[in-house]
């Protein structure tokens, strides 16, 4: 199954075409026709997959339809893996004039609250240092978010963050916004999570 088949917006086409990505992974042919349709989503796979394809093809192709600032939240485990997000962000959405930024611990709060006040369409963020930002960072807020991805979420509740990342959820809306979980294994813990913040997710393993 090729993207060109997904009619999807033609800068998302060529940005896959200059990535030579033609067929898509397993997952990807899985998960990304139903996210199209608008569905939440749970993915079941690996880090290797094409995952963060699968869920920013979608993202991408919502947003520009419709380009607000703060539109998509992706959470991740760690600093490396939401950097290594934000660069399949940034390429798959070169040609739509996508902002994007990390928000991760260890780096400078106010140099990060000035990024936010650049209106990004995108936020990678760690859970702890968001929530930081949710509580300090003045005109910053995820009222508006449209999507809600936890990325590799079995290991954000291996970690510390499992508590905030409650505390995320109870300030996020849930009218109106779309919410793709992805984790490597479907454990009872997962399993709590998905059912108190997706609506009738499609299950899509490989
Ligand atoms: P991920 O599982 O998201 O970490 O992706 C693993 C690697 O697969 C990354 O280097 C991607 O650039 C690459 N990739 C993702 N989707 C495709 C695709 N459809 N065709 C070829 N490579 C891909």
């Amino acid at each position: 199954e090729s993207f060109d088949d997904l009619d999807l917006v033609p800068e998302i086409t060529q940005a896959c075409k200059n990535l030579n990505f033609t067929k898509m992974t397993p997952i990807q042919a899985k998960s990304i026709p139903p996210a199209l349709a608008g569905s939440d989503i749970i993915g079941l796979a690996q880090t290797g997959s094409g995952k963060t394809a699968a869920f920013a093809i979608p993202i991408l192709n919502s947003l520009w339809h419709d380009q607000q600032p703060y539109y998509a939240c992706i959470l991740a485990p760690t600093r490396e893996l939401a950097q290594q997000i934000k660069e399949t962000f940034d390429s798959l959405g070169s040609l739509m004039g996508l902002r994007t930024t990390c928000i991760v611990g260890g780096m400078n709060m106010m140099d990060q609250a000035r990024d936010l006040m650049r209106k990004p369409h995108v936020i990678i963020a760690t859970p702890g240092r968001l929530m930081d930002h949710l509580e300090n960072t003045k005109g910053f807020s995820l009222r508006k978010l449209k999507f809600l991805v936890m990325d590799e979420a079995d290991r954000l509740l291996d970690m510390e963050f499992g508590p905030v990342l409650d505390r995320i959820l109870k300030i996020i809306p849930t009218q109106g916004r779309t919410t793709y979980l992805f984790s490597a294994t479907m454990t009872s813990k997962i399993d709590k999570l998905q059912r108190a913040s997706l609506t009738n997710p499609v299950k899509c393993a490989v």
